[in-house]
C-alpha cells in the first residue's frame, strides 16, 4: 500500500489575558452499527419506523427473555477496528451499565467496559493537503443504544419509542491527541468516511447514527509534548465532557466556547471541575449537566446473561481479506497512477461512489482530464441542484463519450461544455448528439481559411492595428470562431490568422 507523505499540523493556541494556551481533545464517538437486527435481538433496526413497532420481548425488557448475540454486529465492529489499523481482541465480554431511565427497560445498558472488542488503532486526519494529525484509538466496544423520551409532544405527558432500544452501538473511543476544534470536526469527518467504505455504520448524523461525547482541556504550551512522551496524562488539564454532539459546526463551536471558559477560570485563580456539559447551539454556550460528585454509579458487572464472546483468528483474517480499499489508500494511488493533486484526489475520495464514477471514467482515457471534467464541471454542475454524485443524471460512460470526442478532435473543449450541458439536461449518446446537431470541429484548413480571408478583408484598419501590436491577432481568432460557430479548430484558426496577417 502507498502512502502519501505528511506533517503535522501546529496545534491551535488561544490567547489568554495572561498567557498562551493550548488544546486537548478527545473524541468518543457513538456509531450506530449497520445492520437490519439488534445487537441482541432480531428486532428490525428502521429509522423512523412506526413508534414501538420494532421492539422484540427483550429489548422491552420482558421477564424471562434472554439476549442472543447478533453475530452480523460483532463482525461490523471486527471489521471497522480492521478498517482503523486496530487490534481485535479474540476475547471480549459484556458488562451491565446499571442506571434508570424511563427509555431504558431492562434497568441497565450491556455494553462492554473490562475487554472491549477492539483494541489500539488509529485514524489519520487530513487537514490539507500534505498536513494530518494520526490520532490513536484507544478502543472499540459494542453496546446497546438506549430507547427515546419524547418530552414535546404534549404539555402534560411525555411518551416513550422503544424503537431505538438494544439497537447495537460502536463507541469508538479516541486518545486526547485532537489539538484544535478544526482538527476535532476533521476527525469526525474522516471517521466517518472510513465507516462509510467499510459499510459499517451510514455515518447519518441527523438521525443521530453518528454523534460525539467530545472531552476537552487546556494546557500551557509544552506540556502536552510532555504527556507524549511521558504517557503521564497528570501534565495535562482537568477536561470537560459534552455530549451527545450531531453536527460539525457545533463540534467546533461548542469547542472554543468550552476553551474559552477554561482559560477564564484558571486565569482567574480557580480549577476546572470535571464534568459533564450540554451545548446549546442557540445560546452558543455549553452548561453544566452533572459534576463528577454527582456522577453515575454504574455499578458495572459481566453480564450473567451472555458468554464471554470468543472469536477465531481465522475468521478474523477472512474479514481482513475481505476490506474494501480505504480511503488514505485510494488516494495516494489516484496521486501515483493519475498524476494529480492530493487535493483533487481527496475530492474524489471523499465517498466510494464518487471514486468509482471516476475510475469508470478515467479507464483507458487520460487520467488528469477526466479528474478536471469530474470535479469541475460534473460536480461543479450538481452542485448547483444540491445534487450528490449518485443522482448524477449523466452516467460515467457519457462522460467518458464527451472525452473521447474531445480527444479524437471532434469537438474542441468550448463545445464539449456546451455539450455537456446538453448531455447533462437531455440524457443521449455524445457521439449522436455531435452529429445530429452539426457540432463536429471544423478541422478543414480550406474553409477556415475562407472564413480568416472573409474577416481580415473586411477589416483593413484591424488589420493595420495588428500589424502593429501582434496582441490585437487575437481579435481576428474571435471573429473567425464566432463565424464558424465555435467549431473551427482553434489551433488551426490561429495559425492561419498568424501566417495570413504576416506576423
Ligand atoms: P474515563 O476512564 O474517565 O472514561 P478516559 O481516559 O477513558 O476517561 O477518557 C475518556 C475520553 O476523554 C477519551 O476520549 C480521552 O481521549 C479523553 N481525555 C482524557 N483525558 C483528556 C484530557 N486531559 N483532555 C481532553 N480529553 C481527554
Ligand atoms: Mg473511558
Amino acid at each position: 500500500m502507498l502512502d502519501l507523505a505528511y506533517e503535522t499540523p501546529a496545534p491551535k493556541v488561544i490567547a489568554g489575558a495572561k498567557q498562551d494556551w493550548e488544546l486537548v481533545i478527545g473524541l468518543e464517538v457513538h456509531a450506530q452499527v449497520a445492520s437490519n437486527a439488534k445487537l441482541f435481538s432480531g428486532a428490525s433496526t428502521t429509522f423512523g419506523a412506526e413508534p414501538n413497532s420494532n421492539v422484540a420481548f427483550v429489548d422491552a425488557a420482558m421477564p424471562g427473555m434472554l439476549p442472543v448475540i447478533n453475530e452480523y454486529c460483532v463482525e461490523q465492529a471486527v471489521r471497522t477496528g480492521l478498517g482503523l489499523k486496530a487490534e481485535i481482541n479474540l476475547f471480549s465480554a459484556f458488562d451491565r451499565k446499571n442506571y434508570f431511565y424511563p427509555d431504558l427497560p431492562q434497568g441497565y445498558q450491556i455494553s462492554q467496559l473490562y475487554h472491549p472488542i477492539v483494541g489500539e488503532g488509529e485514524v489519520l486526519v487530513d487537514m490539507a493537503p500534505g498536513v494530518a494529525r494520526r490520532v490513536r484509538i484507544e478502543r472499540i466496544h459494542l453496546e446497546q443504544d438506549a430507547g427515546k423520551s419524547i418530552h414535546d409532544m404534549d404539555p402534560n405527558m411525555s411518551f416513550v419509542d422503544l424503537n431505538r432500544t438494544g439497537v447495537a452501538l460502536m463507541e469508538i473511543v479516541s486518545r486526547p491527541d485532537i489539538r484544535g476544534p478544526e482538527e476535532a470536526a476533521a476527525y469526525v469527518v474522516k471517521l466517518r468516511q472510513i465507516l462509510r467504505y467499510l459499510g459499517t455504520c451510514d455515518g447519518n448524523m441527523q438521525n443521530g447514527n453518528l454523534r460525539a461525547d467530545v472531552n476537552v482541556s487546556i494546557c500551557k504550551p509544552g506540556d502536552y509534548e510532555r504527556y507524549q512522551e511521558t504517557g503521564d496524562h497528570s501534565v495535562l488539564g482537568t477536561r470537560c465532557e459534552i455530549k451527545n454532539m450531531n453536527s460539525m459546526r457545533f463540534i467546533q463551536q461548542a469547542i472554543e466556547y468550552e476553551a474559552r471558559r477554561q482559560i477564564r477560570i484558571v486565569e482567574g485563580g480557580e480549577t476546572v471541575d470535571q464534568e459533564t456539559r450540554l451545548y446549546d447551539p442557540d445560546k452558543g454556550e455549553t452548561r453544566s449537566m452533572r459534576s463528577k460528585e454527582e456522577a453515575h454509579d454504574y455499578r458495572y458487572f459481566p453480564c450473567p446473561d451472555l458468554l464471554p464472546l470468543e472469536i477465531e483468528q481465522a475468521w478474523v483474517d477472512g474479514i481482513a481479506a475481505s476490506l474494501p480499499e480505504l480511503p488514505d489508500a485510494k488516494k495516494a494511488r489516484f496521486v501515483q497512477d493519475f498524476g494529480m493533486t492530493e487535493y483533487d484526489a481527496g475530492v474524489l475520495t471523499a465517498d466510494t461512489e464518487s471514486a468509482a464514477f471516476f475510475e469508470d471514467v478515467a479507464r483507458g482515457r487520460d487520467g488528469k482530464q477526466a479528474a478536471n471534467w469530474v470535479i469541475n464541471e460534473l460536480f461543479g454542475r450538481l452542485k448547483k441542484e444540491d445534487h450528490g454524485i449518485t443522482e448524477s443524471p449523466m452516467s460515467a460512460e457519457q462522460l467518458g463519450g464527451i472525452l473521447d470526442l474531445i480527444a479524437k478532435g471532434d469537438i474542441s473543449g468550448k463545445i464539449a461544455k456546451d455539450l455537456f450541458e446538453i448531455v447533462y439536461t437531455e440524457g443521449g449518446d455524445p457521439a449522436e448528439i455531435v452529429e445530429a446537431r452539426g457540432m463536429k470541429q471544423v478541422t478543414d484548413t480550406g474553409a477556415i481559411e475562407a472564413a480568416v480571408d472573409e474577416i481580415i478583408a473586411a477589416n483593413p484598419n484591424q488589420v493595420a492595428k495588428a500589424q502593429q501590436n501582434p496582441k490585437l491577432a487575437g481579435w481576428f481568432v474571435g471573429q473567425v470562431m464566432k463565424a464558424t460557430g465555435g467549431k473551427a479548430n482553434p489551433k488551426a484558426v490561429n495559425e492561419l490568422v498568424s501566417a495570413k496577417l504576416g506576423l
